[in-house]
């Protein structure tokens, strides 16, 4: 059973703030950058807009319906306060891939300076394997919190567990917090990597193959709900 299912909603809440403490700790955002969702059930567990990880509570983290009409024009919620200004793209991706229980936004560093490069992220490293395919993207600049982010978002995140946003930062997604945390803190490294390797002078890539074979020897490999 994966770490989501396993949880109550208490100790789901309780995860989401370590993530986002964890996540403040490594670099990988800083203020009241970045946002984290988890699936719960039929509904989705969203950090509020505005907080640090510090100031952030399992209390204040929202709870949002994932079934419904899907226009979702307006946030609904429950809760103290208003969910991430992200709600639209952590609700989107939650109903729209059902192998994934948690998304995490960040604008970690490199990812960052990558997407304000619109690079995407080619095969520099195996470890791209993680995130399902030989790149991940960086798709088109929208404005934060609009449905075309979200949309946008999704179309990068075809096949992919990472996705890179124009101008602003990253999305990554696992089955559980655990794999999604994990993912940022990988994405970051290739994102650096990939920049200094540019700043060198370029780097060998590996051919979609090699990560293809690799891809599928990851269904194996990654953190451990036993670890
Ligand atoms: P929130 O504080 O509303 O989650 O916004 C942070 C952010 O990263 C917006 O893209
Ligand atoms: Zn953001």
């Amino acid at each position: 059973m994966g770490q989501a299912e396993a949880m109550t909603e208490d100790a789901q809440r309780a995860a989401i703030v370590a993530a986002a403490r964890e996540l403040a700790r490594l670099g990988l955002n800083h203020g009241a950058t970045g946002n984290l969702s988890l699936r719960s059930g039929d509904a989705a567990l969203v950090t509020p807009s505005g907080l640090t990880a510090d100031a952030l509570t399992p209390e204040s983290i929202a709870r949002m319906p994932l079934t419904g009409s899907g226009d979702h024009v307006e946030a609904v919620w429950e809760g103290p306060l208003p969910p991430s200004s992200e709600w639209r793209f952590h609700i989107d991706i939650l109903r729209a891939r059902p192998e994934a229980n948690a998304v995490i936004h960040t604008h970690s560093p490199y990812a960052t300076t990558l997407a304000a490069m619109r690079r995407d992220i080619p095969a520099v490293h195996y470890m791209i394997a993680a995130f399902g395919g030989p790149s991940v993207r960086c798709v088109d600049y929208a404005s934060y919190g609009t449905p075309e982010l979200s949309r946008l978002a999704l179309e990068g995140l075809e096949g992919r567990a990472g996705v890179l946003l124009a101008n602003h930062g990253a999305i990554v997604i696992g089955a559980d917090l655990r794999r999604a945390l994990w993912r940022a803190v990988e994405l970051e490294d290739l994102a650096r990597l990939y920049y200094l390797s540019l700043v060198a002078g370029g780097a060998a890539i590996l051919d979609d193959d090699e990560i293809m074979r690799t891809v599928a020897r990851f269904n194996h490999y990654g953190p451990r709900d036993d670890a």
